[in-house]
Order: C-alpha cells, then sequence, then structure tokens
C-alpha cells in the first residue's frame, strides 16, 4: 500500500455548496471515511510522532470528531473520550458554552472523565473559526487533563481558527 498524502486525502473530500445554509461551504468526509485506504490514513496522519504509551485519552468531539478520535485512541492504546452536545452525557458533567454566528452552544465532559494529569490528545474533523474547539479544550482543563495536542482532518485558515487556541500546538492534515 503506497503511503496515503494529504493531497489524496483533500481529493476526496466533496465540497457541498451552501449546507446546511446559504453561504456555507460544507466539506463532506463521508467519502474519506468509507475509502479503506484514506480511513486508515487520515488516523496515521492525525497521530504521527505519537506512540502506545505516550497518550493517555483521545478527547473527540460531538459527532464526526468521534469518528477520528476513537480510531486514534485505538491506534494509539488511549482511552476515548467524549466531549458532547449539552443534555447527551448521562453523568455528572462540566458545561461551557461559546458564540456561534447567531446564538450560542453548549457542549459538556463527564467530571470523571479525565484522570488529573492524563495527556490527552483533542480531535475533531474541522477546524473553522476555532470556538468548538477552544470550549472542548476549556472542559479538558476543567477535568485536569493535560492537552498534548489539538489536532484536525481539515483546517478553514481563512477563519483563523488557531488564534483562538494560542498556547496549544495545533495540527491539521488538510488545509484550505
Ligand atoms: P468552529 O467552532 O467554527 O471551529 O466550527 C467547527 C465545528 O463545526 C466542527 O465540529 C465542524 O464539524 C463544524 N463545521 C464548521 N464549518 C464546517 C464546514 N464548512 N464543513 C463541515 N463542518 C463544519
Amino acid at each position: 500500500m503506497a503511503t496515503v498524502t494529504p493531497a489524496d486525502i483533500q481529493r476526496a473530500i466533496r465540497n457541498i455548496p451552501d449546507f446546511p445554509q446559504p453561504g456555507i461551504q460544507f466539506k463532506d468526509i463521508t467519502p474519506v471515511l468509507a475509502d479503506p485506504e484514506l480511513f486508515a490514513g487520515s488516523i496515521e496522519l492525525l497521530t504521527a510522532g505519537f506512540q502506545p504509551g505516550q497518550v493517555d485519552a483521545v478527547v473527540g468531539i460531538d459527532a464526526r470528531g468521534f469518528i477520528f478520535a476513537a480510531a486514534a485512541a485505538y491506534r494509539l492504546r488511549a482511552g476515548f473520550v467524549p466531549v458532547r452536545k449539552k443534555g447527551k452525557l448521562p453523568y455528572l458533567t462540566h458545561e461551557q458554552t461559546y458564540n456561534l454566528e447567531y446564538g450560542t452552544n453548549t457542549i459538556a465532559i463527564h467530571v470523571d472523565a479525565i484522570r488529573p494529569g492524563a495527556r490527552v490528545l483533542l480531535m475533531d474533523d474541522l477546524l473553522a473559526t476555532g470556538g468548538t474547539a477552544a470550549a472542548a479544550a476549556e472542559l479538558v482543563k476543567k477535568v485536569g487533563g493535560q492537552i498534548l495536542e489539538i489536532s484536525f482532518l481539515i483546517e478553514l485558515t481563512f477563519l483563523n481558527g488557531r488564534s483562538r487556541l494560542e498556547g496549544y500546538p495545533v495540527r491539521s492534515v488538510v488545509v484550505y
């Protein structure tokens, strides 16, 4: 099998204009997920440089972040922890609210999801304005996790989301 490159992944990402609302170009990753080589290659590129034993937990952001974080956790022999939209987690939670273009959103983590001092990778499919990832990083901090890196399959650099994640190493595989 030839090594998968970010360009291979980028070619498979489907652009959907005006979804879910006018003016948004949605990056559809389902063709990447459906391709055995590209899906495996995505996980390799998201976790390159980390070995099993170096990471305690991979935190995935609801919902597409779960797909990558769970596979990355398996590859690194780490635990998987979900950050979910408010009201979805059954046990005691910490919540974090952040601003959207119109209105706000609230995400949550179980209070005991991460052992204090645990080494954490935080993962989502896409970095846009950075609001979601910044809120998730706050939640990881609240439960005592130490973030080694925040990683995305896709980064929309023109939205400057990285500026919201200052102080954290940020990795993105495919950049627009
Ligand atoms: P943001 O908080 O602005 O960085 O938005 C990131 C979250 O919104 C991620 O969980 C993405 O899945 C989703 N998202 C934002 N913009 C897009 C887009 N153009 N295509 C697909 N997903 C997006």
